[in-house]
């Protein structure tokens, strides 16, 4: 490995590792990334551009919904950024028609209605739809479908685009990325020196953006970032005509569903996968792709006839439903930076956030909400 000596170090090549080295690379900073390549959230994820309240999320993690509810305005701010970066990066296939979460019963209306209401105080911009409203816009929905919200805020990128794009550009503005494990790290003086799989180098200042790996990072400088690992798993079927625009989601049943600009169906929205660490690699769980597309098949029947071409595990990377992003106290020189919920939509506005704190900068949001120092 060639000498990895650079200003900033970052530790985890994900969608929040690429987006702090492309901010820092921008004011002329020299950054190396070190990612062990394995099991990047950020090359399994699904492409939603999340922005309201996800009732998945809401059902298995009760007790996380306010965190999440308080961070509102940071998926509108992160939406925005990935505007910008769909700019910078020359099309990541971003489309911006909103996001319709689906009700089947009179009841699951009433609380995508009253989750609206709580959303509209955050400044989304939702409403209710009753069957006739949503057949016009998506009438390609099953029969059952009784109304539905709409968070017109929502959106959808093709990942695989925006991870080759962004590598590329960062790569361009003379980022290394070294495909290195950092094993350990330490503060050494004014400086931080990590042990990687190519040897040792020290940097004036880190960041860990490692998601599920940051946590063991930080044991040992005094630091407690409890982060784990979710496994989940995806679907996505052959090319059809391009007809839904929107992200699709449901009140009640896991699903997230939407169609990629090649006419790809791509379907998850938290089916579980198997994860054992020993094994290294998530594996898929066969009832869940069952479910997964049966689910998927009734909500959209037109699509009963494809084929699922690929079907594929990810790690999913959860904490307390908030980001994580500032210095590492004691350590000043050590910034982490974790993206809560929906980790790809918040990723690029994290990255840069922590990148910000890197350069002294004031960052575009306030991050005092999302220390690290919450968990001492
Ligand atoms: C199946 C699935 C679907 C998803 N769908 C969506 C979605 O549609 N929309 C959305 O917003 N979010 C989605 N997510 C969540 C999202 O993908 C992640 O939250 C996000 O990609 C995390 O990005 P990251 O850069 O912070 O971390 P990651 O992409 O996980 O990257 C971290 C990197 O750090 C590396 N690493 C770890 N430890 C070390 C170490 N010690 N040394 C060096 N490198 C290390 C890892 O190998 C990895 O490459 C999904 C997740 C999964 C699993």
């Amino acid at each position: 490995m060639p000498d990895a000596r650079a200003d900033v170090a970052i530790v985890g090549g994900g969608i929040t590792g690429l987006s702090a080295a492309l901010r820092l690379a921008d004011s002329g900073v020299d950054v190396a990334v070190f990612d062990a390549g394995r099991n990047a959230g950020s090359d399994a994820n699904a492409g939603s551009l999340h922005v309201q309240l996800q009732s998945r999320f809401l059902r298995l993690f009760p007790d996380q919904a306010p965190n999440v509810e308080a961070s509102l305005p940071a998926y509108l701010e992160a939406v925005r950024v990935w505007q910008r970066l769909d700019q910078r990066l020359g099309g990541v296939d971003l489309v911006r028609k909103g996001g319709l979460m689906l009700a089947e019963t009179a009841e699951q209306l009433d609380f995508l209605e009253h989750k609206a209401e709580r959303e509209a105080k955050h400044g989304l911009d939702v409403e209710i739809l009753d069957r006739d409203a949503v057949e016009r816009i998506a009438p390609w929905l099953g029969p059952q479908v009784f109304g539905a919200e709409i968070c017109r805020d929502e959106g959808k990128l093709n990942p695989l685009v925006a991870n080759k794009a962004l590598r590329k550009t960062v790569l361009g503005l003379g980022v290394r990325i070294e495909p290195a494990e950092v094993l350990a790290v330490r503060a050494s003086g004014a400086g931080v020196v990590l042990t990687h799989e190519g040897g040792t180098s020290e940097f004036d200042q880190v960041i860990l953006a490692a998601s599920w790996g940051t946590a063991r990072l930080a044991v040992p400088l005094g630091g407690r970032v409890p982060v784990a690992w979710e496994p989940l798993h995806m679907n996505i079927t052959e090319q059809a005509e391009y007809v839904i625009e929107h992200l699709i989601q449901h009140a009640e049943r896991p699903i997230t569903l939407k169609q990629f600009r090649s006419g790809q169906i791509v379907i998850g929205g938290g089916w579980e996968a198997r994860f054992d660490p020993d094994v290294g690699t998530p594996e898929v769980v066969e009832s869940s792709m069952i479910g997964n597309v049966s689910l998927a098949a009734r909500i959209a029947p037109g699509i009963r006839n494809l084929r699922v071409i690929r079907t594929w595990a990810g790690l999913n990377t959860t904490a307390d439903g908030k980001s994580i992003i500032g210095p590492l106290e004691p350590h000043r020189n050590v910034f982490i930076a974790v993206p809560g919920d929906a980790g790809y939509t918040l990723g690029p506005l994290i990255g840069q956030m922590a990148a910000d704190m890197v350069l002294g900068e004031t960052p575009e949001m306030d991050p005092s909400p999302y220390a690290p120092s919450r968990f001492l």
